[in-house]
């Protein structure tokens, strides 16, 4: 006989991040029992912090040590986690960066805070390329204000990034910086733009929270929680009446024989396991963790893994590609100043170009040539050449306060080919690890190949000296595609609901399950997703025995 299961609920959520935290909230909100099930830990921000004030490596996951019975992507270490052919070449290295702990992923975000344009739900039917998302934007609309309210956008009303607003923004726009007005004067004289992004960040106090302070570390943490993370709505939905069980891996789902789910297994950090049955299941684990699972739990009731009969799942895998222009300014921009990005090149996000090649977007870095290392790394460089004490310091500020980075981003189009299957290779959770298929196309690199053109203009209008770029490589921050959504079920994993194909007690929410991945950023659409996905669960539970 099988074992019994240890909890129960009529909604199992697996993840406490941004689309696991706004779904449980709505459901609280229509009084719904819900568990959530989160795999990583739950810590307090303070300790986190001390973390990456000790560590010398500076990069997104420096706050937030791998657990070995959830582990993530570390800094410096994508090729421990991703298993990838020994041939791959250097700008097809798959480096998704994500979190496991309470709150998810956002707590290293950058916290652009952006709606989807209409056109990013139609590539297909406008520009003839990629798929048209089963969705659009008028849909989503709604869901789109609940979540903003939730997270709090300070933003610009005169503009918004292409995607039309019926509701104002909570908040007023987060100031450009110094550096910000540098490079627009650049941009004006190419007769190009510069505007303002949208930030879950608070410009006011909102929600009890601080207004940001500017100092600049938000990814990969915000020392005063002034840039919104979903930390904040998976403990308010605990406060509203969900359950929450922390170091909760789950590792396998259970399918009867109408394609049912029925329960999951979950996993403690001390090896032992547990079942946890109910009557909806929502997977909410993130672009990788969401195929992985699935694929994991294989079964006689689902041969090729769950919700896979299409043997969809994994394949479509979504990035974006970057690239980075470097130089020193003649006179001092001050980047670490302000948040990390606050303002961007408005053109090249969208447009008819896009049936030929990619969108691009391109922000001003107010944190120097890399990230929160910049000093140290000229440090080092400076001792090595003989400078040190007064003249060191001297140094550093002098060269540091002129350095400049624009940062170029650029979607990728859904092809089948790029995927996600399991390695031979276990994990310290003793889960097979992701192995990664990834070609980056021509489509993406000739969107970059303009930006890249722009950017050395601006660089030249400025007078800038020792102007570098380094070659297109895979983003960190963007995953996705990976359980996509479509009509056709040979090609799609869930339906417009977010409900599998296969199995109809299961949603799978997040950016695993978008279509394409345009340079407005996906958590809102994730966050909106989620929320709609409660009202279609609450008719759902409401027809079940
Ligand atoms: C550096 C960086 C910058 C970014 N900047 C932006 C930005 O500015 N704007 C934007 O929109 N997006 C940004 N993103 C992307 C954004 O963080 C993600 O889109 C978002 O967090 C995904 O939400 P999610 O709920 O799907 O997954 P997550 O937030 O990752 O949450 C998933 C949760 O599921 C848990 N989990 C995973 N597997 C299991 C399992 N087997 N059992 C139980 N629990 C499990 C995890 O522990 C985690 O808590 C950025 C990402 C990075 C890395
Ligand atoms: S600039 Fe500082 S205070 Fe503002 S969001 Fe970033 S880390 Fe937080």
């Amino acid at each position: 006989m099988a074992d019994e299961n240890k909890m129960n609920a009529d909604v199992v959520i697996i993840g406490a991040g941004m689309a696991g935290a706004h779904l449980a909230r709505s459901l609280r909100e229509k009084d719904i029992d819900v568990l959530i099930l989160e795999a990583g830990d739950r810590r307090p921000r303070g300790d986190f912090l001390k973390v990456f004030y000790e560590n010398p490596v500076k990069g997104p996951q420096a706050p937030y040590p791998s657990i070995p019975s959830a582990p993530h992507p570390e800094d410096n270490k994508y090729a421990d986690f991703y298993v990838q052919d020994k041939d791959t070449l250097k700008e097809n290295l798959f480096i998704g960066a994500y979190l496991r702990i309470f709150g998810g992923t956002t707590w290293h975000w950058t916290g652009f805070a952006d709606r989807l344009r209409p056109a990013d739900f139609r590539m297909k039917s406008l520009y003839g390329v990629a798929e048209d998302w089963p969705i659009d934007y008028e849909l989503l609309e709604p869901f789109y204000e609940i979540a903003e309210k939730r997270w709090g956008v300070a933003g610009d009303p005169n503009h918004v990034w292409g995607a039309p607003r019926k509701t104002p923004y909570q908040m007023p726009p987060i100031p450009e910086t110094y550096l910000d007005k540098q490079v627009t004067k650049a941009l004006t004289k190419m007769g190009l733009h510069s505007a303002i992004f949208s930030h879950a960040r608070n410009s006011v106090i909102y929600d009890n929270r601080p207004v940001c302070c500017g100092n600049n570390t938000c990814v990969p943490i915000c020392p005063i929680g002034a840039k919104y993370d979903a930390s904040v709505d998976a403990q308010k939905a605990e406060e509203e009446g969900a359950r929450v069980e922390v170091n909760a891996l789950v590792t396998f789902m259970e399918v009867d024989k109408n394609q049912k789910i029925t329960r999951v297994k979950v996993q403690k950090p001390d090896g032992s396991t547990f079942w946890v049955g109910g009557k909806a299941f929502a997977l909410c684990g993130h672009a990788i963790e969401n195929p992985r699972l699935l694929l994991n739990s294989k079964q006689e009731t689902a041969s090729k893994g769950v919700a896979n009969s299409s043997d969809s799942v994994g394949r479509y895998l979504l990035t974006q590609a970057n690239q980075d222009t470097t130089g020193f300014t003649p006179d001092p921009v001050f980047p670490y100043r302000g948040p990390q990005q606050t303002s961007g090149l408005v053109e090249r996000r969208d447009g008819e170009f896009r049936s030929k090649m990619a969108a691009i977007g391109t922000s001003f870095m107010n944190n120097g040539w890399s990230g929160n290392s910049d000093a140290i790394n000229m440090a080092h460089d400076l001792i090595d050449q003989g400078v040190v004490g007064a003249e060191l310091s001297k140094q550093i500020n002098e060269k540091v306060s002129r350095h400049l980075r624009l940062n170029s981003s650029a979607e990728v189009l859904p092809d089948r080919n790029n995927r996600l299957e399991l390695s031979d290779q276990m994990d310290t959770a003793g889960i097979p690890k992701p192995k990664i298929t990834f070609k980056m196309d021509d489509y993406t690199k000739q969107g970059l190949k303009v930006g890249l053109d722009i950017n050395l203009e601006v660089f030249k209008n400025m007078g800038a000296t020792e102007v570098k770029h380094n070659d297109p490589y895979l983003s960190n921050a963007i995953i996705g595609g990976t359980t996509r959504m479509g009509a056709d079920i040979k090609t799609s994993v869930v339906n417009a609901d977010l409900v599998a194909h296969d199995h109809d007690n299961l949603y799978i929410i997040g950016s695993s399950s978008h279509v394409t991945t345009p340079v407005n950023a996906p958590s809102l659409t994730i966050a909106a997703l989620a929320i709609r996905a409660a009202g279609h669960m609450e008719k759902k539970l409401a027809e079940m025995p």
